[in-house]
C-alpha cells in the first residue's frame, strides 16, 4: 500500500502545465495568463463626461443656486462617439451626454439633475466644482501600464479589462481536455430501460462534469463494456483529443477488471492500493505516442468522484497552470465522532456550516463507497489522517470545502 501524499506525489511529478496558446478572449475564459497584459493607451483614453448634462467652464457658473441660478446659452451637442470640434468659450456652455468627450475649454459637467434640461439655454441651479463629474484621462490605467500580470487567472472582470485595453487574444495555458470512459458490463445510458441487474452509468458524466468544474474541456465517452479489446480500441481512438483521460471501473481484482489488464499493456500505467477510504485502488501512468495521463478511478460512484478529488482536480488544476491547485482548507469543529480504519486517510461526508462564529461539520453518509446520495448532501470533506482512528465530537478535523453548483 501506499500513501495518498505519495500517490499524488507521483502523479504531480509526471503532469506538467500545458503549453501556452494564444486563445480568443472568450476561449481563454477561466485560463492563466503566460505573459504581462499591457495597456498601450491610457484608460479613459481621453477625458469625458461621467453624466449626461452641460459641460461648462466652472468660473462661469461659480454661485450658482435655486435662488440666483446661472443662464447660459448652449451652443452645440456632444454625444459619446465622435470626438468633438467644439470648443467652449467663456460664458456659454455645450450639452454633453455620458462617456462623450469633453470639449476644448470646458472644466466641468453640470449634471441634467441641477438644471432645467434647457436646448438652446439652460438654467442652472447649482455649482460643481472644477473637474466635477470629468473622468479623466487615465485615471484608472496609465500609458504602458501592465493591467494583468503573467500568472492572472482570467475570470470575467479579467476578460472585460483585456478586451477595454484592446486585446482580442492573449496568451495562455489552455485548458486541459479530458476524455473520460466508463467501463462495465452492467452499465445502461440513463434514459433507456433498465434490464435485471445492470445499473445506469452515473459515473462518466459525473466526472465529466467534475473535470469541467475543475476547468478542463471534457469529452465523455460513456460506456465501455468490460471487453479487453473494444476499451483498448476506444482509449487508442480517443488518444488524439486527449490531454488526459479518465476510466472508471474495473481496477480492483475482481474477474472482468479488464482496465487493469488493457493499461498495464498499453503505456507505463501502474495499479496502486492507496491508503485511502473511498478510493483503495487507484491506475495512474501514461499512454501512447505522446505520454497521455491515464487515471484509472474505481467503479463505485463515492471512491471515482473522492478520487478525482484527491488526484484528478489537482493534476488538471497543475496542467492549467492555476494556483493553488488544491481546494480550499478550513479546521472545523465535529458535531458527532467521526471514524476512519487505522492507517487510511478518510475522506468523510460532511455538511459545513458556520455556528456562532465557528466552523463546524457533521457527517451526512455513511462510509459506504456507493452511498452517492449521501455525497450529494455533503458540501465538504472531512480528512481524517491516517494515524487517527477517532476524532470525537468537539474536536477539530481538516475540511476540504468543495463547491456547490446548483444549490
Ligand atoms: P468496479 O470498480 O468495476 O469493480 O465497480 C465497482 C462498483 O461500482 C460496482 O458495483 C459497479 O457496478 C459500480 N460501477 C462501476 N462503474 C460505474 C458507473 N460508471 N456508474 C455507476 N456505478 C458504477
Ligand atoms: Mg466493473
Amino acid at each position: 500500500m501506499i500513501t495518498v501524499a505519495e500517490h499524488l506525489g507521483r502523479i504531480l511529478e509526471t503532469v506538467q502545465p500545458l503549453a501556452p496558446l494564444q486563445l480568443g478572449l472568450m476561449d481563454a475564459h477561466g485560463c492563466v495568463l503566460t505573459e504581462d497584459v499591457v495597456a498601450p493607451d491610457p484608460l479613459p483614453a481621453f477625458d469625458n463626461s461621467s453624466m449626461d448634462g452641460y459641460a461648462v467652464r466652472a468660473a462661469d457658473v461659480a454661485g450658482a443656486s435655486e435662488s440666483a441660478p446661472v443662464v447660459l446659452p448652449v451652443t452645440g451637442d456632444i454625444a459619446a462617439g465622435p470626438a468633438s470640434p467644439l470648443r467652449v468659450q467663456p460664458g456659454v456652455c455645450v450639452r454633453i451626454m455620458t462617456g462623450a468627450m469633453m470639449p476644448a475649454g470646458a472644466d466641468a459637467v453640470v449634471p441634467v439633475e441641477w438644471t432645467d434640461g434647457g436646448i438652446s439655454q439652460v438654467t442652472i441651479t447649482r455649482a460643481p466644482a472644477v473637474g466635477a463629474h470629468v473622468r479623466l484621462v487615465g485615471e484608472d490605467v496609465a500609458a504602458g501600464e501592465t493591467v494583468l500580470p503573467d500568472g492572472t487567472h482570467l475570470g470575467a472582470v479579467q476578460i472585460g479589462l483585456a478586451a477595454a485595453v484592446g486585446r482580442s487574444r492573449v496568451l495562455v495555458r489552455p485548458r486541459p481536455r479530458v476524455v473520460v470512459v466508463s467501463t462495465g458490463s452492467e452499465l445502461t445510458e440513463a434514459g433507456a430501460q433498465l434490464a435485471p441487474g445492470r445499473i445506469y452509468d452515473s459515473n462518466s458524466l459525473a466526472l465529466t462534469a467534475a473535470a469541467v468544474e475543475a476547468g478542463a474541456i471534457a469529452y465523455r465517452v460513456g460506456i465501455v463494456p468490460d471487453d479487453p479489446r473494444q476499451l483498448a480500441a476506444t482509449l487508442e481512438d480517443q488518444l488524439v483529443r486527449a490531454d488526459v483521460l479518465v476510466t472508471s471501473g474495473g481496477v480492483s481484482v475482481g474477474a472482468y477488471d479488464v482496465v487493469k489488464e488493457v493499461l498495464s499493456r498499453l503505456g507505463t500505467v501502474s495499479f496502486d492500493r492507496v491508503a485511502m477510504q473511498p478510493g483503495m485502488p487507484q491506475g495512474f501512468g501514461t499512454i501512447g505516442p505522446d505520454s497521455t495521463p491515464v487515471f484509472g478511478l474505481p467503479g463505485n460512484p463515492v471512491s471515482a468522484l473522492v478520487s478525482f478529488e484527491a488526484f484528478v482536480r489537482p493534476a488538471l488544476r497543475k496542467m492549467l497552470g492555476a494556483t493553488p491547485i488544491e481546494r480550499p482548507q478550513v479546521r472545523a469543529v465535529a458535531t458527532k465522532a467521526l471514524t476512519s480504519p487505522p492507517g487510511k486517510r478518510s475522506f468523510l461526508r460532511v455538511l459545513l456550516e458556520v455556528k456562532k462564529g465557528a466552523y463546524v461539520v457533521t457527517p451526512v453518509s455513511g462510509p459506504g463507497s456507493h452511498l452517492l446520495a449521501g455525497l450529494s448532501r455533503a458540501n465538504a470533506l472531512a480528512v481524517v489522517p491516517e494515524d487517527v482512528e477517532k476524532v470525537p465530537a468537539g474536536e477539530p478535523v481538516d475540511v476540504l470545502v468543495l463547491e456547490r453548483r446548483g444549490r
